[in-house]
Formats: C-alpha cells, sequence, structure tokens
C-alpha cells in the first residue's frame, strides 16, 4: 500500500507494477490534482486538474491491480490487510497512523520524506527502531513540502531509493533494514546512517 500520490507516491507506484507477485497495490490520498503539482508529477494531465489524485494517477498507469482509495489515512483510517506501507505522504500525522497500522499487522513499512533538497528513507519494522527512537516524542510538524517547496532531483531519488530498499527487504538478500538513508540534492550525496541497534521501547 501506498499513502500519496504525489511527488514520491506516483513514482512508486510505477515502480511497484513491476513486481509481479502484487496481487493488489492500494493508493490512498484525499488530495485533488492542482495546477501547481503538474511541474513535479508529470504523469498528471492538465485534464486531471479537479479529479482525485488516486484516481486519476489509477487511470495513468492501466493497471487494474492499483486500486485508489480517496479519504485521509489518519488515526480513523479503516485499512485493508496488506504486506508493506509506503510512507509518501508528507506529514507527521499521517506517518503515525501508518506506523500504528504497520505495528498492528505486524509488518514493515517504509518512511519516505522529502522536502527542498532533502530526503529520507528507512524500513521500520515491528520491534526495531521506530518513529520516536528517530527522531523524537513530537516531531516538529516542520515544513510541508508545499510549503518549504521540494525538488524533483529529490522526490524522484527518494521514490527510487524507498523501492530499492524494500526490494532488498523482499529479497532477503541486503540487511538494509537497519539503515536511515540520507539524500541531499545539492551534493548529489546519497548516504547512511546505522539506526540504533537497541530495542524499541515505544510498544512497536
Ligand atoms: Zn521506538
Amino acid at each position: 500500500m501506498v499513502v500519496g500520490a504525489g511527488a514520491i507516491g506516483s513514482p512508486l507506484v510505477r515502480g511497484l507494477l513491476w513486481w509481479p507477485h502484487l496481487e493488489r497495490i492500494w493508493v490512498a490520498d484525499n488530495d485533488r490534482v492542482e495546477r501547481s503539482n503538474l511541474p513535479r508529477q508529470p504523469w498528471y494531465r492538465v485534464a486531471d486538474i479537479g479529479r482525485e489524485k488516486s484516481r486519476a494517477l489509477a487511470e495513468a498507469v492501466g493497471d487494474d491491480r492499483v486500486r485508489p482509495i480517496t479519504v485521509a489515512v489518519d488515526h480513523d483510517f479503516t485499512w485493508p490487510p496488506v504486506s508493506l506501507i509506503f510512507d509518501a505522504t508528507d506529514n507527521w500525522p499521517a506517518r503515525a497512523a501508518i506506523q500504528r497500522e504497520a505495528w498492528r499487522q505486524q509488518i514493515p513499512w517504509i518512511f519516505a520524506s522529502a522536502v527542498r533538497w532533502e530526503g529520507q528513507v528507512a524500513l521500520l519494522r515491528p520491534g526495531g527502531p521506530c518513529l520516536e527512537c528517530l527522531f523524537g516524542a513530537h516531531p516538529t510538524e516542520g515544513l510541508r513540502c508545499f510549503e518549504a517547496g521540494v525538488v524533483s532531483t529529490v522526490t524522484l531519488a527518494v521514490a527510487g531509493q524507498a523501492l530499492a530498499v524494500a526490494e532488498a527487504w523482499e529479497s532477503r538478500g541486503h540487511q538494509w533494514e537497519d539503515r536511515l538513508y540520507l539524500l541531499d540534492g545539492r551534493e548529489g550525496r546519497v548516504w547512511w546512517v546505522r539506526l540504533p541497534p537497541k530495542e524499541c521501547p515505544h510498544g512497536s
């Protein structure tokens, strides 16, 4: 399931189409396509302006495994059973709801964020470090990308890295789940830091 059909979520969905074993790809987004989305989200057309993003995206990719959901993902959201959740949102309350559900279903989720020239990606598993371990109890509601701006160099790189991390987890070929990836579009750098190895004390 991909939460968010914007500049990160849409390329993620397109990448997931090439995972042949996926029966469903849920795409949840409560927003409608706006003209200001088009420069960084070119898969939407002028004719899509005003339409529900998740529906417009499902139609654009033309694969009936992609199922749009057009309600907000918050604590009232009714989740379908899924095997992996991608966070392609730009806000902390939605991330907290994603994490809560991932722990409830005992599945991993992929944190993906991009603001201005910087991106972050990590696969977080039940029992391992959680958002709170990484960013503290109440992460500052920093500038969201529609306020701060973000460059597509970073959103596309974040989507690509999230897919790479997910593929590595799927194939069990790499143990990348203990890393936080950091991307810097100005420096053209991707690097990673090790997540805290301790068990999460916050109930993940
Ligand atoms: Zn924790």
